[in-house]
Formats: structure tokens, C-alpha cells, sequence
């Protein structure tokens, strides 16, 4: 059976409210089936709130609806994520007063509260699951689309792992990032790898020890390419791991709802380059598309990831002289890693299909 998927477009017909994407995404959370799933239950709608000057983030008219909408079914929410208080969630719109409805730090004020799940993966070991995630009935993933350095692509999976749980689990999700092998046996310091990367990802630290940055590696390799005593060399395609954690980390925060009662929304404007935590917003890489809903996370990232295409590339969404791949999809071309690998990790824990069904609401 394939997922379902709820989709309205950002196209419009006429100079209407009711043509506009709020509009839409009102309709589409009424014909969701939402209503009857949250009915009498403590949701937590898990957004990214954004850092910095990002304006990039879900606009509060999303965010307001879906709270009415979640209130108005008999439901009591609350919006969450982690370091609320510290990114200032109130100069993007998002207050109490805005939204209607609490936004607090998943982990509380001190980021301690949490629950620990293990895991098993090389050196991630810890899910430490936030205490108010941990807590709710019911949670909406309310995700804001965009391209990840670490994984090509932010969506629903990523707004669970980096999102609803502690600091030590983020920083062993990003342990698990890697894909380049250097051997000091062979190093002749000549530094063709340096001048070799577009991308400013590797650098010698004061030790003499190469260092690579992954967020900003596109696996590209030149720097093995040019190295002249193979020093460098690409160490399978370990660049992997750090997608297998998020789906991992994924998983064991869904196995704590079940499929009943977790429900997912993908927005899809400003998609931008790379993720909202950065705290900086880069133009558009593509012309806005729409709005997603499903209660299968890997038929609406899969979804998701379908529509966002290359031949739609708006250059300046891509900084000036970054050199794109000539493969693959758009966020795999700009950012050097598969992102669908997160959606057959999903796919493969038992997590959903990629299989989809589009249905528009109009
Ligand atoms: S190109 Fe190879 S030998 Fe030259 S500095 Fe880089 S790692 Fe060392
Ligand atoms: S693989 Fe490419 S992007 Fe990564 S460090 Fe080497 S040259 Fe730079």
C-alpha cells in the first residue's frame, strides 16, 4: 500500500485569500483526519524556531493555524524545540501570545531533563529523548524543508534527531560523521589537498593533523585526487553513518508514540541551502513549491525530496563559485551527500514507505 500524502501547491488561479497557501493548508489539515487522531490528547508540535536572522523559518501563520486547528479538535499543544530560550524564538513571531499556545525547550530550561534510550551504532550509544517529547500523547513533526551540509537534506527525520533530544546525542549523531582516511606516515606537507578544495573544508590544525570539516565536504575527493602520496584516500562511504544515526535516533523517538499518534507536515517555501540553525537565511534554491502532510514520515520525505528538482535551480540560491556535482539530486550535487540514503535508513527500520500517493487539496 502506498503512503498517503496531503499536498497543496503554491500555485494560485486568482489574487484570493483562498487561493494563498494558509488558505490551502487549513483545508488540508481539515481533510488530514488530524482532528479525530489528537482528539483529548497533550500534543507537542515539534518546529525549528530558528537562530539568529533567519527568516527563513515556518512563518507564524502556519504555525498559529495548526495550533487552532489542534485546540479547536479538542486537543491541548504546546510548540517545542531545544535552546528555545537562548535563540530568542520571539523575534521570529513566535510567542505565546502569537501563536497561541506555550513554546518551551523540549529539554527544560537547563536542558536537562530527558530520558534515556540506548542504541547501538559504532559510537552512538545514547537517545536521549527530551523529557516534554517524552512526555506528550501526541506529536506533530512540523518541519521547514531545506538542504543539510551533513546529510543533503533537512526535513522530517531531521527535525526529530538533531531536534527532540540532548546536546550528548547530537554530538554523538555528529561523531558519526566521516568519509575521508589521512595517514601521517605519508604526509609530505606539501599542501596540493588544501589549495585542492573548493569548499574550505580542510585545513591543517596546529599539529600538523589534517582536518576536515564535513558539514562543508562534498565528498568531491579532489584533495585524494591530488594528493602525491596517496596520504588521502576516501574511507568507504562512511559519510553514511551520520544519516544511519538520524534515522536510528528517528526511530527510537517514533517507537515511543506509534504509528497512531505521530503525524508529520513538510513545508516547502524558502528552501534554502542549508539548515535553519545556522541562523542566517541564503535566497530561495528553488521557487516555493507547497505544503505536505501524512502520517508516513517516509512517504513525505520521499515525497519531498521528488519535487525539489535540479532543473528548477535558481542560481543564486547556490553561493557564488561553489562548484556543484554533476549528479544526483540537487542537495546531493550541492552538498556532496545522497539524501535519499535517510529515506531507505527510514524505509528499512520499518519506518514507512517510499511508495507515495500525491493527493492535492486545492
Ligand atoms: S596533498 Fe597529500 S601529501 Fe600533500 S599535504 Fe595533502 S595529504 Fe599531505
Ligand atoms: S573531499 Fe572535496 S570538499 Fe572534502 S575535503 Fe576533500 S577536496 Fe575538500
Amino acid at each position: 500500500m502506498p503512503g498517503q500524502v496531503l499536498f497543496s501547491s503554491m500555485a494560485y488561479a486568482r489574487y484570493e485569500a483562498g487561493q494563498t497557501l494558509p488558505a490551502k493548508f487549513e483545508r488540508m489539515l481539515k481533510a488530514s483526519g488530524l482532528a479525530e487522531k489528537v482528539k483529548g490528547k497533550k500534543v507537542a508540535i515539534k518546529m525549528h524556531i530558528g537562530d539568529g536572522v533567519t527568516f527563513s523559518t515556518i512563518p507564524p501563520v502556519f504555525v498559529r493555524s495548526l495550533v487552532k486547528f489542534v485546540q479547536d479538535s479538542g486537543a491541548e499543544c504546546f510548540i517545542t524545540d531545544h535552546y528555545v530560550y537562548r535563540r530568542h524564538p520571539e523575534r521570529r513571531g513566535y510567542t505565546a501570545d502569537n501563536l497561541g499556545c506555550p513554546v518551551l525547550d523540549d529539554c527544560g530550561y537547563f536542558g536537562k531533563y530527558y530520558y534515556t534510550k540506548e542504541v547501538d551504532f559504532k559510537s552512538f550509544r545514547h537517545v536521549d529523548v527530551a523529557g516534554l517529547i517524552h512526555d506528550a500523547d501526541f506529536l506533530i513533526d512540523f518541519s521547514h524543508v531545506k538542504g543539510h551540509g551533513a546529510c543533503g537534506y533537512g526535513g522530517a527525520c531531521k527535525n526529530i534527531s538533531m531536534g527532540c533530544v540532548t546536546d550528548r546525542t547530537r554530538h554523538e549523531i555528529h561523531g558519526l560523521e566521516g568519509g575521508l582516511k589521512w595517514e601521517a606516515d605519508k604526509c609530505v606537507h606539501c599542501n596540493k589537498c588544501i589549495e585542492a578544495c573548493n569548499h574550505h573544508a580542510n585545513r591543517f590544525d596546529k599539529d600538523g593533523k589534517y582536518q576536515v570539516n564535513y558539514h562543508n565536504c562534498t565528498m568531491c575527493q579532489h584533495c585524494a585526487k591530488v594528493c602525491p602520496t596517496k596520504a588521502v584516500t576516501l574511507d568507504s562511504h562512511d559519510y553514511a553513518d551520520f544519516q544511519q544515526g538520524m534515522a536510528l535516533c528517528t526511530k527510537t523517538v517514533l517507537d515511543l508514540f506509534g504509528p497512531d499518534n505521530v503525524f508529520f507536515i513538510n513545508l516547502l517555501i524558502s528552501i534554502t541551502a542549508l539548515c535553519d540553525c545556522w541562523g542566517l537565511t541564503t535566497p530561495s534554491l528553488v521557487p516555493d513549491i507547497g505544503v505536505m502532510a501524512s502520517d508516513d514520515i517516509v512517504a513525505i520525505e520521499r515525497a519531498s525530496l521528488d519535487m525539489i528538482r535540479f532543473e528548477d535551480l535558481i542560481p543564486q540560491g547556490v553561493p557564488k563559485g561553489h562548484q556543484m556535482g554533476d549528479t544526483g539530486h540537487l542537495f546531493q550535487r550541492l552538498h556532496g551527500k545522497d539524501p535519499y540514503l535517510q529515506i531507505k535508513m527510514l524505509e528499512d527500520m520499518g519506518l514507512g514507505t517510499q511508495q507515495y500517493e500525491l493527493k492535492e487539496i486545492k
